[in-house]
């Protein structure tokens, strides 16, 4: 018989779980309940955790202590492998979270385990079938393994935050043996909440296609009239930037180019593959290879001149055939008075 260890781990406050964490708690319940397999979740926090927004009936198990408090591989190695000595499970779930997704394969191999990543959903009846993409969101496939114990790095966004009464079973505390440590954290260097303009858990992806640099009717480019807008809708909206691949190598071709923009901010076949509910693509052509990126966006709309553009062929649910330039300002406008 199978069972289940959930691994998760404190955000940045050290006293709830991620999100992402969460996610994974809800995929192990699943996974549980359609097993009928039992369920234990391990925590790797610097301290107590506030389970107010509650867990599954679970066995839970933590690693807790200062030397946890920060991303370290040597301390997240050893406490994700005390977990899963601890719970002895054959399948093994953690979130994508740049912390697991560092050590999880690490870990899978100290117990002589398999790996697999990017999961997006995990099936089957009696057995279990895990589902992930492969070549750039292309092929689907789903895979089973014999191989025990398992681990499934989740990928975030694809499954519902757990949220349910608060765990009442007592927490188990696993003792780590710490290897020496070579690393010290002093501290993150990241840039403002505000200054970032990759936000996956935005509600919309707003994105800037190349034409926001090119030549206008008066003949002229307008990069900082451009910049200021698409940051001003940024901000009110609380947006995600993405980008066509035309916009980010123009930086790379000695052009003017936004400089708020890097190639991180890609969407499409050779960029990333976002899951905002709603998009709005602005002066950009929605071409076929930018728009295979936009596969999980649900809602779709596209400011941009040429009727004959990409959106307008069913690649979008509205089109605006319009200047984006005056558009995105009257938006701007109505958001500042909304707000
Ligand atoms: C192998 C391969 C992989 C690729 N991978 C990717 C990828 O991952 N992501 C990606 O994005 N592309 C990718 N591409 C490139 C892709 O095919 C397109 O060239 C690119 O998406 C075009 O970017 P764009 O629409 O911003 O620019 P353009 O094609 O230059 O379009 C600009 C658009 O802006 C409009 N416009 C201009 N001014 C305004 C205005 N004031 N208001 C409204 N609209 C305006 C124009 O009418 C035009 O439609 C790939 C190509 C290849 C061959």
């Amino acid at each position: 018989m199978e069972s289940i260890l959930v691994l998760t781990h404190a955000d940045e406050t050290g006293s709830a779980l991620t999100k992402a964490s969460l996610e994974a708690v809800t995929a192990g319940q699943e996974l549980a309940g359609r097993l009928s397999a039992p369920l234990a979740i391990g925590i790797v926090s610097s301290g107590p955790i506030n389970l107010s927004k509650g867990l599954p009936s679970a066995r839970l198990l933590a690693v807790s202590g200062e030397a946890f408090a920060q991303p370290r591989y040597a301390t997240d190695a050893a406490a994700c492998e005390a977990l899963c000595r601890a719970a002895a499970a054959t399948i093994v779930l953690a979130p994508a979270s740049s912390r697991f997704a560092r050590v999880a394969a690490g870990v899978a191999h100290r117990l002589n385990g398999f790996i697999d990543t990017h999961i997006t959903a995990i099936g089957g009846t009696d057995t279990v079938e895990v589902t992930r993409w492969f070549y750039r969101q292309r092929v689907e496939a789903v895979l089973t393994r014999d191989a025990r114990p398992w681990f499934l790095l989740l990928d975030a966004g694809t499954h519902a935050a757990y949220a349910g009464v608060p765990a009442a079973a007592p927490v188990e505390e696993i003792k780590v043996e710490l290897p020496a440590q070579r690393t010290t954290v002093t501290g993150i260097r990241a840039p403002r909440q505000d200054e970032q303009t990759i936000r996956p858990d935005a509600k919309l992806l707003f994105v800037a296609g190349a034409g926001w640099t090119k030549k206008q009717p008066d003949g002229q480019i307008h990069v900082s009239e451009a910049a200021g807008l698409i940051l001003g809708f940024l901000r009110a909206a609380n947006a995600s930037l993405g980008s066509s691949k035309s916009l980010v190598d123009q930086g790379g071709e000695g052009n003017s180019v936004l400089p708020f923009l890097t190639h991180l901010n890609q969407i499409g076949q050779t960029g990333a593959t976002p899951r905002h509910p709603k998009g709005l693509a602005t002066c950009c052509h929605g071409e076929e290879p930018h728009v295979v990126g936009w596969r999980f966006i649900a809602e779709r709309r596209a400011i941009s001149l040429d009727p004959n553009c990409g959106w307008t062929r069913g690649k979008a649910d509205v089109v605006y055939v319009a200047d984006a330039f005056p558009v995105v300002a009257k938006v701007n406008e109505l958001l500042a008075k909304g707000n």
